[in-house]
């Protein structure tokens, strides 16, 4: 599902109209897409003392507190730091434990869920397997594929609508890239200016086809994808921002994997690797391909920390192979 806030203000009326409410949702959109406005809409739909045509008044006490931050069964977990981590999660879930007043529902936000460590998300995920009655988690995040595709499974997703990312990448392929490259990087954080001065300085059809073969030749389990970090990805990842955007590929790949391996209803990113990504996951476990994007959160983790990129890649490409032994 993907509208408009007001759209989807619409829709979860209907929705705790008809007593359908999930017990957990992913908020995906950009910056300013309006996630926490919609939170604490629902927020104020549930707990309203003075409904108006089923839209909250937004002047009584509880919708008051509720704006305030001063409502105790709307609790938002909100980190200006660059981690969440598995100490904000226990606490969290120490305050499922209690009920709410009355027994009513209780709404609990975490922001920028992608910000959480993998320890984080591991506790999370054994909550969301076992929801408790009366509670409805909601995860907000600029970038789905920075949620772990297993968390991804347990929550309904919900997307804002972004007209600006249709555009962008519109006007990525105006630029001369092609319509799938248009799409991967349309959802990264890089400008036009960074996007254009690659295509100047570097042929990125070549740089696919270098990536995936990279990706390839480790998802065979061939001892070649060693050899490639120094003989392919380095040369042709030189510029400090392209290297970063060697997760971003990866990521999208290995999302892509999960997809199709769990058969999601959801478009790829690449979607001109389809067969492959088939091929792929018909020879690996479940296991193994979520044991693979676990592994690219920590690259990005350790890129953010400094590592030089030819550690970052030998260090990733070895774990990722060892989750093939
Ligand atoms: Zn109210």
């Amino acid at each position: 599902m993907k509208a408009s806030l007001q759209t989807l203000e619409q829709h979860f009326a209907t929705v705790v109209a008809a007593n359908e409410l999930s017990h957990a949702y992913l908020f995906v959109g950009p910056t300013n897409s309006g996630k926490m406005a919609l939170a604490q809409w629902l927020a104020q739909r549930l707990f309203c003392t003075n409904l108006q045509n089923g839209q909250p008044c937004g002047q009584c006490a509880e919708c008051r507190r509720i704006v305030e931050g001063n409502n105790p069964d709307y609790l938002v977990i909100s980190r200006d730091t660059r981690t969440i981590g598995v100490d904000e999660i226990r606490g969290l879930k120490q305050e499922l434990s209690k009920s709410g007043l009355e027994g009513r529902q209780r709404v609990f936000v975490i922001q920028d869920a992608d910000k959480m460590t993998p320890a984080a998300a591991n506790s999370l995920l054994k909550f969301l397997e076992e929801p408790a009655s009366q509670v409805v988690i909601i995860l907000t995040t600029t970038r789905l594929a920075r949620i772990l595709p297993t968390i991804q499974s347990r929550l309904q997703i919900v997307t804002l609508q972004a007209p600006e990312l249709a555009v962008r990448e519109q006007e990525i392929q105006q630029l001369g890239v092609d319509s799938t490259f248009s799409h991967v990087l349309s959802a990264t954080q890089f400008s036009l200016d960074e996007i254009q001065s690659w295509m100047e300085q570097t042929d990125l059809t070549e740089l696919q086809q270098i990536f995936w073969r990279w990706l390839q030749q480790i998802l065979t389990h061939k001892d070649l994808a060693f050899a490639l970090v120094q003989t392919q990805l380095i040369p042709n990842f030189k510029e400090q921002k392209l290297q970063q955007l060697l997760p971003d590929l990866l990521l999208a790949g290995l999302s892509d994997l999960f997809a199709v391996k769990f058969a999601l209803a959801r478009p790829l990113n690449w979607t001109n690797q389809q067969d492959n990504l088939q091929q792929f996951a018909n020879q690996l476990s479940a296991q193994q391909v979520t044991e693979l994007l676990e592994i690219v959160l920590q690259m990005r983790r350790m890129q953010e920390a400094n590592v030089s990129f030819q550690n970052v890649l030998e260090h990733t490409t070895l774990q990722l192979l060892a989750v093939l032994d």
